[in-house]
């Protein structure tokens, strides 16, 4: 097996290559607290089963999660729902447009969303977790992601929560749209109060790389020995991560990199490494379809030197 950098060192020099091209990208504004990142940061640590981390750039740096926070709010409403009831309420299929679009839900019959990982499909997965209140099922969402990361100290940005809450008409007419056809029954405030929070969760690269090793690991924290989730759910957070986790970019990133991963507008990558690693990334210069610009062209430099694609 090819062993990827055992050093910090070794890593830097990838992330220095990779860097170049954080020029060519643009940090999302549409939440307009995101758009105060640095454009030129870049950043990255990478978790051994052992509990070994090679790190690289500002790895203390926090982020909040975005789009990543779908692959763990799917994964938390299968264990609370089941898998029939779940994807009775959203399939399985790829789409080939933006995460936002809500051009399939009208051509559809029925308008169920095509997958968890854009935001019909997330949104629809958010009113699936189970609780009696808003506040009563975020705290079981960060909770869940607090054991992933196997630290009770993360939490979420309040204020990119507000600055997304305060700008989210394409997320509430998805919502309004979703009611309509009866796949969200409830009232649609407190469901973008409880997504804006999601997106918000926030954490640094380090943290990030924990929960894809959980991923990668097929459910289980190897440095505590506890099982997180069930195989079978961590296996279809994977299938998901490789056939729609970067966006309609998912295709081409598979070919290219081949680990399954997730990213998020803020920036964020979180990658599993089947059996072997988890990656963590943060670069907010992103590129047209709002994946990490220099996040993606960092982990097509380790795929190709370390033979990381998993086909
Ligand atoms: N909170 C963001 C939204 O719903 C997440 C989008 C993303 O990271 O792709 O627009």
């Amino acid at each position: 097996m090819w062993m990827l950098c055992q050093t910090n060192d070794e890593l830097k020099e990838f992330v220095m290559e990779a860097k170049k091209c954080t020029k060519k990208g643009k940090v999302a504004d549409y939440i307009p607290s995101l758009g105060k990142a640095n454009p030129e940061d870049l950043s990255i640590a990478i978790h051994y089963p052992n509990g070994n981390c090679v790190e690289a750039g500002d790895i203390e740096k926090k982020f909040t999660l975005q789009s990543i926070s779908k692959v763990i709010s799917l994964a938390l409403v299968l264990m609370d729902r089941g898998t029939d009831y779940v994807f009775e309420r959203v399939g399985m299929e790829p789409t080939g447009d933006p995460f936002n679009s809500i051009a399939k839900l009208e051509t559809m019959a029925p308008a169920k969303p095509l997958n968890p990982m854009i935001n019909a499909g997330a949104l629809v997965v958010t009113h699936m977790i189970k609780g009696n209140s808003v506040e009563e099922r975020f705290q079981r969402l960060l909770s869940f992601v607090q054991e992933l990361v196997n630290d009770t100290n993360i939490s979420f940005c309040e204020e990119v929560a507000r600055s997304e809450f305060k700008t989210s008409n394409l997320n509430r007419a998805l919502v309004y749209f979703l009611k309509q056809h009866n796949i969200i029954d409830e009232d649609v405030e407190p469901l973008i109060d409880l997504y804006t929070k999601q997106c918000a969760i926030e954490m640094n690269c380090y943290d990030l790389s924990k929960i894809g090793l959980v991923f990668a690991m097929d459910g289980v924290d190897p440095e505590t020995g506890k099982r997180i989730m069930p195989i079978d759910i961590a296996r279809i957070c994977k299938t998901f991560m490789v056939t729609c986790g970067m966006y309609n970019a998912s295709g081409e990133f598979a070919i290219k990199v081949g680990i399954p991963s997730k990213s998020g507008v803020s920036g964020g990558i979180m990658g599993a490494v089947p059996g072997r690693f988890g990656i963590g990334i943060f670069g907010p210069a992103l590129d047209d379809k709002g994946n990490s610009i220099a996040g993606i062209k960092l982990l097509e430099l380790l795929s190709q030197n370390y033979h990381l694609s998993m086909f």
